[in-house]
């Protein structure tokens, strides 16, 4: 147990209903101030193996509970998150430095969100009947096992409960391993989860390192599917050991998402949203980091969009004034820092930003990339650092838009309708956003195409996935 932000979070593993320690801890460190938070339990493969055994153990009795009844207890789950949003929030906060009144208004309260939407959906799912051939048919939904869930470190508790609630609902059973750099969240979902009365083995957290615990983890026999959230290099490794066992694997990777602007939207409002990519210092895998903006209206854009970012504030992620907060881990800093130092080395013209700041902080940067192929206009960086380039036709928005190798998001700003599905159909990415951006209905279907992933998760896609679809077919006239 250590104190963070006021709160004690357990920092041992959560395995078959109990807190397990390990031999060997990770630390976590504080983005805010870079100081260690908490030394972490460190799984190894034992520990990975005692928590998936405990999953495959409670498998059958929570398969067997049906629809409603898990149900009642991720609506307990969902009603225990709503009541410990102050906690989770400032746990999160000291963790991961996501700002702290955007952890409390929306982003914990979607985490309670995300049961229950999945546990009412699966409680509505009707199975499929019809007549055929002579036949009667009927589609089964049966669960599938226990599902490795591997989540990265941006928004951990969120993304945690976006892809271990459809499992849980669809009657799997959970080994969560969050990522290395933010993990604390998921402690503290663990603890919920027993106070919520989920019976032991039901949904189990093991805390470690990418290669030693996650690879134990996707690569263990007994594990029926793997759900990842993460980087496309880490998903080949992940996608490999899940293809080995010919288990079913979906991932969620990043993105190099254009947000396009055309001469006859709302600028002002265009321009807001572009500066607002930084927010959250810009480590959001849907964010439009290619700004591409139609020529009669650039320098009326870049305007507005300077001013817009001039208003941003670095700071305390704790602090209400606060917009953009220090990233994530000093490797990540450095990383980020080498893509523009590259870009500055190859002649790309670095508009504004730039630079490091204090501590962990990187300078909201604009880049005019002088060509498409640039490394910084084709590759994810996942900070504060956007491009910009301007378009003269549709048909040439749409093929820079298209033009990586990354296809998860657009965000498209336009008046006309008729352009807004016209491009719209164009873009090749799993979720393209007209004149708004993050808005999110959780029954539509929601992933990658490319780079950026494979499978989709939301609603009846992600119940699918946890699920084994079985087809009976019964001979009419001989049974009654
Ligand atoms: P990452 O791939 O480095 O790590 C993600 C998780 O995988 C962590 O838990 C890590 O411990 C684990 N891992 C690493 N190597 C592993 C291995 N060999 N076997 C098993 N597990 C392993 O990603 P990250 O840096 O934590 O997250 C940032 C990336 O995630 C960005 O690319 C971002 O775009 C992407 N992302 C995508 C979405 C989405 O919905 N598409 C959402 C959030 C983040």
């Amino acid at each position: 147990m250590s104190p963070v932000a006021g709160v004690d979070v357990p920092t041992d593993h959560y395995i078959n209903g109990e807190r397990v320690g390990s031999e060997r801890t990770f630390t976590t460190i504080s983005p805010i101030d870079g100081e260690p938070l908490a030394e972490v339990a460190r799984a190894g493969a034992r520990e990975v193996d005692l928590a998936v055994r405990a999953a495959h153990d409670a498998f059958p009795a929570w398969a067997a509970l049906g629809p409603v009844g898990r149900a009642a207890h991720l609506h307990r789950l969902a009603d225990l998150i709503d009541a410990n949003v102050e906690a989770l929030a400032a746990v999160e906060c000291a963790d991961m430095a996501m700002l702290l009144r955007s952890l409390r208004a929306r982003v914990i309260a979607r985490g309670a969100l995300n049961y229950r939407n999945y546990a009412d959906l699966a409680v509505a799912y009707e199975e499929r009947d019809w007549r055929s051939k002579g036949t009667w048919n009927r589609v089964q939904r049966m669960p599938a096992g226990p599902a490795a869930v591997i989540t990265p470190w941006n928004a951990p508790f969120m993304l945690s409960t976006w892809k271990t609630a459809p499992a849980l609902a669809a009657g799997c059973t959970v080994v969560l391993k969050p990522a290395e750099w933010s993990p604390l969240s998921c402690s503290l979902l663990a603890s919920l989860a027993d106070e919520a009365g989920l019976p032991p083995g039901v949904f189990n957290v093991v805390q470690g390192i990418g290669e030693e615990a996650g690879a134990a983890l996707v690569a263990h026999p007994l594990i029926r599917r793997v759900s990842f959230t993460g980087s496309t290099e880490t998903a080949r490794h992940i996608g490999g050991a899940a293809a080995a066992n010919v288990v079913p694997f979906t991932a969620e990777l990043g993105g190099k998402n254009p947000l396009i602007v055309f001469a006859d939207a709302d600028l002002d409002a265009a321009a807001a949203k572009a500066a607002g990519q930084y927010d959250d210092a810009g480590q959001v895998c849907l964010s439009g980091t290619r700004l591409l903006v139609e020529e009669p209206v650039l320098d009326a854009f870049l305007t507005r969009f300077h001013a817009a970012t001039d208003a941003h504030v670095l700071g305390d992620p704790r602090d209400d004034a606060t917009t953009i907060s220090p990233l994530i881990h000093p490797d990540h800093l450095a990383r980020v820092e080498g893509f523009v130092e590259r870009a500055r080395e190859d002649g790309q013209r670095i508009v504004r930003g730039g630079a490091r700041g204090a501590g962990l902080f990187y300078e909201p940067t604009l880049i005019a990339p002088t060509s498409n192929d640039a490394e910084i206009v084709q590759n994810e960086v996942f900070g504060p650092v956007l491009t910009y380039q301007a378009f003269a036709t549709e048909d040439e928005a749409i093929a820079l838009a298209n033009s990586t190798n990354y296809g998860l998001s657009a965000i498209l700003y336009t008046s006309s309708l008729g352009r807004a599905d016209r491009v719209g159909r164009a873009l090749r990415a799993g979720t393209v956003w007209v004149n708004t951006f993050l808005v999110r209905d959780l029954t539509a279907p929601f992933g990658g195409m490319g780079l950026s992933g494979i499978g989709r998760e939301g609603g009846d896609y992600a119940l699918d996935f946890y699920s084994d679809l079985k087809t009976l077919q019964i001979l009419e006239g001989t049974v009654g």
